[in-house]
């Protein structure tokens, strides 16, 4: 189905194919109409119906919070956090010791600052959702301010690093956001930024949710980063924080002329359109194999989820499990739940 309605925000073509209707659109497990289409041109990923940024304001000021149900004053949240924060201030202390001047862009309750803060860094935040920045001041006493990436409230060249941990799929205005964190960089500062590319591990309708406005391949995140002042890329696929399926990537601010988009896609800087859908679809099929198998394991009543659990933690069954657990029995209660939507809501 050609939808032919606004034009792709990274290479302005204006054909794009819808690839999925339906998506998270409350809490885990709340599923509704969600349009989420691609770009015929580059393979760009987004959701049809853009929140402008007024809109996208709102969204983050009242619904995103009550969406996700982390608490600020959960300490175990706290220390996972923290614990979090360690392994990228040691990849950043390793790979840009230099780069000491910080903004953590959609930096949410600021946990991550402290351990920079610690090691040396002068940090400033910023984050759109009024919650988060109310605690951060009152209980942490960090430099974190209300806004929005569209419009940086700080002066040109006022950091040589800009930390973004999947900010970039929720703003309203991709390229504005770019050229603002471009501008509050150094010269050659480094924007370091963790995305979830969308050959997903997890559930696919658990990642294409209301909140997440784009869904970048690492290839189109590349191409939107390299079109937009950005260059010399460097990616890895370690898990800095102990998670699942994370990519990190360093890209340079640059002075220079960027390549042209039509050479960029030449080079490989795309997403083949269609490519995803087939990956989806085997995807959405090992998964519902890999869900009766589990549901199979742990009985209709769960019977068998402690022989599960040592089975899990012995290594004797690999299972994906989704993370921020600290215990392998409530990540396993996660995963029984998420097998059982996985085999209700085949993936269309
Ligand atoms: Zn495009």
């Amino acid at each position: 189905m050609n939808l032919d309605k606004v034009s792709c925000e990274i290479c302005s073509y204006k054909n794009y194919t819808l690839i999925q209707s339906k998506g998270k659109v409350g809490k885990f497990g709340e599923y509704g109409n969600l349009n989420i289409v691609q770009c015929q041109k580059c393979g760009h990923v987004f959701q049809e119906k853009k929140r402008n940024i007024e809109k996208n304001k709102k969204f983050f000021k009242t619904d995103y919070h009550k969406l996700n149900s982390h608490y600020s004053d959960d300490q175990e949240a706290i220390n996972s956090q923290l614990s979090r924060s360690e392994g990228i201030l040691r990849y950043l202390l390793a790979t840009f010791p230099k780069n000491k001047k910080l903004l953590d862009l959609g930096c949410g309750y600021g946990y991550i600052m402290q351990n920079f803060i610690q090691a040396g860094y002068k940090c400033a935040g910023i984050d759109p959702d009024q919650s988060c920045v109310n605690f951060a001041k009152e209980n942490s006493n960090l430099e974190v301010i209300l806004g929005s990436s569209e419009n940086l409230p700080y002066q040109d060249e006022s950091f040589d690093i800009v930390i973004s941990l999947g900010t970039l799929e929720h703003v309203s205005d991709l390229k504005k956001s770019l050229k603002e964190i471009w501008r509050v960089l150094s010269k050659e500062g480094i924007l370091f930024l963790r995305m979830r590319p969308n050959r997903i591990w997890g559930l696919p309708y658990e990642y294409f949710n209301i909140s997440t406005i784009r869904y970048f391949s690492v290839e189109t995140q590349l191409l939107s980063l390299f079109l937009n002042g950005f260059s010399s890329h460097l990616i890895t696929t370690e898990q800095l924080e102990g998670r699942n399926g994370d990519v990190y990537i360093s890209v340079r601010k640059s002075e220079e002329k960027a390549s042209s988009l039509d050479s960029l896609i030449k080079n490989g800087y795309f997403d083949k359109p269609g490519e995803l859908t087939i990956y989806l679809k085997n995807h959405y099929h090992k998964l519902l194999e890999k869900s009766k198998e589990l549901l199979n394991l742990v009985g209709p009543k769960n019977e068998n989820i402690d022989r599960v659990v040592s089975l899990i933690e012995s290594g004797s069954l690999n299972y994906p499990l989704f993370t921020g657990y600290t215990d392998t029995k409530s990540a396993l209660l996660r995963g029984i739940q998420e097998a059982h939507i996985t085999v209700k809501e085949p993936w269309i």
